[in-house]
């Protein structure tokens, strides 16, 4: 028997709350790997219960959370901003044992909501470094999770239920092809504001500076637009939900990256007005170096147009 197999039937009824660009891509790597004998998307949306059904990812749908109810997997794939709502709703739902596993970009707030539950519920809080800039059900892929990262962030319980639920919630990434990782919230939020949730910032502020330069029209924009911003457009184009929630929710971690970035930023500024070749060089080679290690590591291809199709097929934004 396969490792994979193993894991065949590892849970037995799973929903899947928000089912959207991640909610969707788990469902589908659920359903292709086995992994729960029955599945249920509740979500808020008709049209994404619809979309769900008609894709066959799952087995059936909802509107109404209480269909949470008897399952011994519950995954939250909805914004950050709702998930203490939605984690409370579920106090009153879940059953006595169920594993309840977010997906959130931001981990703070999801421990702070599931400090609160009754210790019966067993909240794993999880991030999967992968994604891309499309929103909704038809945008998942089974794939997404593959070679790529997905941190959990544990909740500072040691009792066994719990340490049983964490090991059965780290089974399920590694089964869909994730190298998993441990650490607590607070590093999490750091981290990720520097890798993730900066550049995102960045992006937006880019892309919308660009738009503000009334002597350059918006065709010539569109028409000249070089490698380098068109990559800044692709992260832009990514979900205004999603991301107003990240940056209130992670709020203290940007302030500080943004801080730092705003300090690098002037120096730049500097060498460039005094004309500082040798600072504008030195800068430029330290984050070359930075870029070699991170295609070693195998997150990133070193191929021309960073490996990608003109049709994203996989993780380009690792979120
Ligand atoms: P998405 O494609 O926009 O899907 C979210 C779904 O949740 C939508 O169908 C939305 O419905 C639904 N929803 C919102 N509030 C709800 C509620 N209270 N109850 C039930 N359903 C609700 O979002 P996503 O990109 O998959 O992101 C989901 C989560 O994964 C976020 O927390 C995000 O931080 C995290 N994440 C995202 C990425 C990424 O690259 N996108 C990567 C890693 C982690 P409406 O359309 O009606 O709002």
């Amino acid at each position: 028997m396969t490792p994979k197999e193993q894991n065949h039937g590892l849970f037995d009824r799973a929903c899947i709350i928000g089912i959207g660009l991640i909610g969707s891509s788990l469902a589908r790597a659920l359903k292709r790997d086995g992994l729960a004998r029955e599945l249920v998307a509740i979500d808020q949306s008709e049209t994404a219960c619809a979309e769900a059904i008609d894709l066959g990812i799952v087995t059936a749908t909802s509107q109404d959370i209480s269909a949470a109810a008897g399952c011994d997997l519950i995954i939250v794939a909805t914004p950050v901003g709702v998930m203490p709502g939605v984690l409370q709703a579920l106090a009153d739902v879940a059953h006595d044992g169920a594993i309840i596993m977010d997906v959130g970009s931001v981990k703070g707030s999801v421990a702070d909501a599931a400090a609160k539950l009754p210790p019966n519920l067993h909240v794993v809080p999880a991030h999967p470094i992968a994604g891309t800039e499309n929103s909704g059900p038809a945008s998942g892929f089974a794939e997404l999770f593959e070679n790529r990262w997905c941190i959990l962030t544990p909740l500072a319980r040691q009792d066994d239920a719990y340490l049983g639920a964490v090991e059965k919630v780290e089974t399920l990434w590694r089964s869909i092809g994730s190298d998993v990782a441990r650490m607590d919230a607070a590093h999490h939020d750091l981290a990720l504001a520097v890798t993730s949730h900066l550049p995102h910032l960045i992006a937006y502020t880019l892309v919308g500076a660009a738009d503000d330069v009334e002597s350059v029209n918006e065709a010539e924009v569109v028409k000249y637009s070089a490698g380098g911003f068109r990559d800044f457009t692709r992260i832009a184009a990514s979900d205004p939900v999603m991301w107003r929630d990240v940056f209130l929710h992670n709020k203290d971690a940007v302030l500080e990256v943004l801080g730092r970035f705003s300090e690098e930023l002037a120096v730049m500024q500097r060498a460039i007005r005094w004309g500082d070749a040798q600072a504008l060089e030195k800068a430029f080679t330290r984050s070359r170096g930075l870029r070699k290690a991170i295609i070693d590591a195998g997150q990133e291809s070193a191929e021309p147009n960073f490996g990608r199709d003109s049709k994203p097929t996989r993780s380009d934004t690792d979120q």
